[in-house]
């Protein structure tokens, strides 16, 4: 595990944001990984998982607090959670700014096509390439779709290990553009699911408020985030 923690960003949420500010302007490309106790966890039994968790080519941010305090025991010092929401978030709005294009892939059929509507209500200088719901038969041909696209920004929502797979698998093929998955946030930017209250992130209980809404996910938060905070 120790070579996954060195890999994870270890500065302030606004450095990152300024880090992210940087590739935008440069045309750079990017495979950002939010690092939380699932995708670790899964990395155990899965090599591809590992690689690109090394892989210094790749941007690993942490999401999770359990990630961070874990860190600790390897004398790793990170200063603070970065989740796919706030990434998601700042870039929409910098997308906005500059006139970037975007691309978005993942969620149910309703979650997405909410959320582009929001989009292009309130951040109506962002040029939407495309988007697909998460749940299509052929995922492949909707990443060959976003390749052929280039989009400079391209977030992609279908769940922890397998949007990071699905990146990956084309990462290879793409020059340039911002490719992160991002988890259950467009069930929040689409403001079909509420994010936790402020105080519950404050208190870095998200996790817990995830669970009292939907209370299906203990048995992943068991063999995931317990089993990981227990892990030497
Ligand atoms: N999802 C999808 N296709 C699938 C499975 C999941 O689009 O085949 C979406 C799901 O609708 C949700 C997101 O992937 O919007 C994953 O959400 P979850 O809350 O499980 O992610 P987490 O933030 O816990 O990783």
């Amino acid at each position: 595990m120790q070579e996954i923690f060195e890999n994870i960003y270890n500065k302030s949420k606004e450095e990152y944001f300024n880090y992210l500010r940087k590739l935008l302007k440069n045309n750079d490309k990017k495979f950002i990984i939010t690092v939380n106790p699932e995708i670790i966890m899964n990395s155990e039994k899965n090599n591809e998982i590992k690689e690109m968790l090394i892989n210094k080519n790749n941007s690993l941010v942490p999401d999770g607090i359990s990630v961070v305090k874990k860190t600790k025991k390897y004398n790793i010092d990170i200063k603070e959670r970065i989740t796919g929401v706030d990434i998601s978030e700042f870039l929409l709005k910098e997308a906005n700014k500059n006139k970037n294009s975007l691309y978005l892939f993942g969620a149910k059929k309703e979650v997405i096509s909410k959320l582009i509507e929001k989009i292009k209500s309130n951040y109506p200088n962002i040029n939407i390439l495309g988007y697909s719901d998460g749940y299509v038969k052929n995922k492949d041909k909707v990443m060959k779709e976003i390749i052929n696209k280039k989009p400079d920004i391209c977030m992609i929502a279908l769940g922890v290990p397998n949007q990071e797979l699905f990146i990956n698998k084309y990462i290879d093929k793409v020059d340039k553009g911002i490719y992160i998955g991002v988890g259950g946030t467009f069930d929040v930017l689409s403001g079909c699911k509420k994010r936790a209250p402020h105080i519950f992130i404050k208190l870095n209980l998200e996790w817990l408020y995830r669970i009292i809404c939907e209370p299906k996910r203990i048995g992943r938060f068991i063999k995931n985030n317990i089993v990981f905070m227990f892990k030497k």
